[in-house]
């Protein structure tokens, strides 16, 4: 079994590829079984002249700047390393789909995996829990020791391998039945006061998505009782299985109402501008999941919004020439 992870950009531009950086995988004979075989490529980004806000934070960037592999040479020593073995895993589904699209874009033949097994869904079986476990919080769950960075494939590829012997085959069967959670509402300390529907703000366009999440028109949302306008420091986001994250998630909190859910979508236009469309919606179970869920996910922190003001000083216009 080949257990697989990917690290991916989806840049800001139209091109609708989740441009691999990294292939990690590492091989075992049997679930839970020893490690004995590893595969790690860094490669060069050249699809994308951005990197997109979960691209930044990874900690071999770096590496990918420097190599000189790329996809299509990556893609065909790791077939040859793959060896045939066509039953692959990792944390979460969509990594073979993810490497597909590459092939595809670089004209080369997919890979066909026999069985993908997801081992997040398996886990979330194995533990009884009512919703999807990161992978680093599952690290802790099972008291593995967690020595090597998160959000590099290879890293990320050998836990879940680790973790795999907590698995049995009966979690790896088992399927999920869609229900929504009771009680998140309660543990989320969200007002209990009913408030009328509130409009949709238009944000933006701004030249970039952390302009958007970042701007002062785009972190203070109003309290939905009052109007009064309350700052938010950070976004939470689940990270999608392609793409880049588009749906924003924050709480704040009005002093008199207490404290409300904030959620901002984002999207780009075809002059590549991107708007936000935040809302400020009743606190529906389906939200307060979406919402539970980003909190596992991803965290943008805005800039500015450390209520620490600084005064800007007025420019002179510029003189022509
Ligand atoms: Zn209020």
């Amino acid at each position: 079994m080949v257990v697989l992870d990917l690290e991916w950009n989806r840049g800001y531009d139209k091109k609708p590829l989740n441009e691999i950086l990294q292939i990690g995988a590492v091989r075992v004979e049997r679930l839970g079984g020893p490690i004995v075989g590893v595969f790690n490529a860094c490669i060069r980004p050249t699809v994308h002249k951005k990197f997109d806000l979960g691209a930044k934070k990874l900690p071999d960037l770096g590496a990918f700047k420097s190599s000189h592999t790329r996809f299509p040479a990556a893609a065909e020593a790791f077939r040859t390393w793959c060896a045939g073995d066509r039953a692959f895993a990792g944390w979460g589904a969509g990594d073979v789909e993810a490497l597909n699209e590459n092939c595809k874009y670089w004209g080369l033949p997919p890979f066909e995996a026999e069985e993908f097994f997801d081992f997040q869904r398996a886990f979330a079986h194995a533990v009884g829990a009512d919703q999807q476990v990161a992978l680093w919080r599952a690290v802790e769950y099972c008291n593995v020791p967690d020595v090597f960075d998160y959000h590099s494939a290879v890293n990320d590829a050998m836990y879940t391998a680790v973790l795999g012997a907590w698995l049995t085959p009966e979690d790896l069967a088992w399927r999920p039945e869609p229900s929504p959670p009771r009680g998140r509402r309660a543990a989320l300390k969200l007002s209990p006061l009913p408030f009328p529907r509130q409009p949709r703000q238009k944000v933006g366009p701004c030249r970039t998505p952390e302009d958007v999440l970042d701007g002062k028109e785009g972190r203070t949302p109003s309290c939905p009782l009052c109007g009064q306008r309350e700052g938010i420091a950070r976004w939470h986001f689940s990270v999608p299985e392609a793409g880049m994250p588009q749906r924003f998630y924050a709480v704040f909190t009005c002093p008199e109402h207490g404290r409300f859910l904030c959620r901002m979508i984002l999207t780009q236009r075809p002059d590549g501008q991107w708007m936000g469309r935040r809302t400020v919606p009743g606190a529906a179970p389906e939200l307060i999941r979406e919402y539970a869920q980003a909190l596992d996910g991803g965290v943008h922190v805005c800039r500015g919004g450390g209520g620490r003001r600084r005064r800007r000083r007025r420019r002179p216009p510029d003189h022509p020439g």
